[in-house]
């Protein structure tokens, strides 16, 4: 007997480069700002912030991205996405990198006015960063093709400008600490991305924008930014509820 109340429906997943199989998802965890700020930041590192987006947010950085609806400040950041291929938890620096299936280059998107308004009130950041789309990855390189980029330009283009420009080996914290430090909170899975954070330059995205970003060795992505999309009004004065009194 089919236990479900409705079809479970496919596992989301992601492509993989050079190959027909797919890497099926688990969670996508993320991390703050992980480069330095500016040329003379030399502000300590401190333990990094983590938040997380749902495994249906991925999505293939095809050459449309869907604009999302209630913001107006649709942001950019390139980010090098770490693919998890074994379980583990309480993982150290040394053993890390074992656990790693493959690397891709990937976008964390973000409606920043969003964020700033639940910065200032303390509040979580799902609607800032987990809504649908809001991840869009190349196909993951395997570490047997790529090994472990401990270097490499990581940049974006906007209309042909560049905004961000880094080098991997300018992350605050290493992949493998990065690793450690969240195995340390949740056992982490096979399946697991971890979006390891971006360097500087982050700025708003119009719709018409042409993307062209990248991480050497790893993927580039290039995409064109689609029409901004109308959103239902909602007035909470008023309510919509459709609960009996
Ligand atoms: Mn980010």
């Amino acid at each position: 007997m089919n236990p479900y109340v409705f079809e479970p429906g496919v596992r989301p997943s992601a492509a993989v480069e050079g190959s027909h199989a797919r890497f099926p998802l688990a969670r996508v965890f993320c991390l703050g700002r992980n480069y330095p700020w500016s040329d003379s930041d030399s502000t300590p590192r401190s333990e990094p912030l983590f938040f997380m987006k749902p495994a249906s947010s991925v999505i293939e950085a095809g050459d449309a991205l869907a604009f999302p609806p209630l913001t107006e400040a649709f942001c950019h950041e390139i980010e090098l996405v770490v693919a998890m291929g074994k379980e583990g938890a309480h993982l150290t620096v040394d053993s890390a990198l074992d656990h790693v299936w493959g690397y891709a280059a990937g976008l964390d998107l973000t409606r920043r006015d969003l964020q700033l308004v639940a910065k200032a009130a303390g509040q979580p950041w799902e609607c800032a960063k987990a809504f649908d789309g809001s991840a869009p990855i190349t196909p993951i390189v395997p570490v047997s093709v790529c090994g472990h980029p401990q270097a490499g330009a990581i940049w974006l283009k906007v209309n042909g400008v560049e905004r961000q420009r880094s080098d991997l080996q300018r992350q605050t914290w290493s992949v493998a600490e990065v690793i450690s430090l969240i195995s340390r909170y949740v056992t982490l899975q096979a399946g697991d991305l971890i979006m390891t954070g971006t360097p500087a330059g982050v700025d708003t995205l119009a719709p018409g924008d042409l993307i062209d970003a990248g991480i050497d060795g790893i993927g580039r992505i290039a995409v064109r930014v689609g029409p901004m999309p109308s959103s239902h009004p909602f007035n909470l004065e008023v309510g919509e509820s459709h609960h009996a009194q």
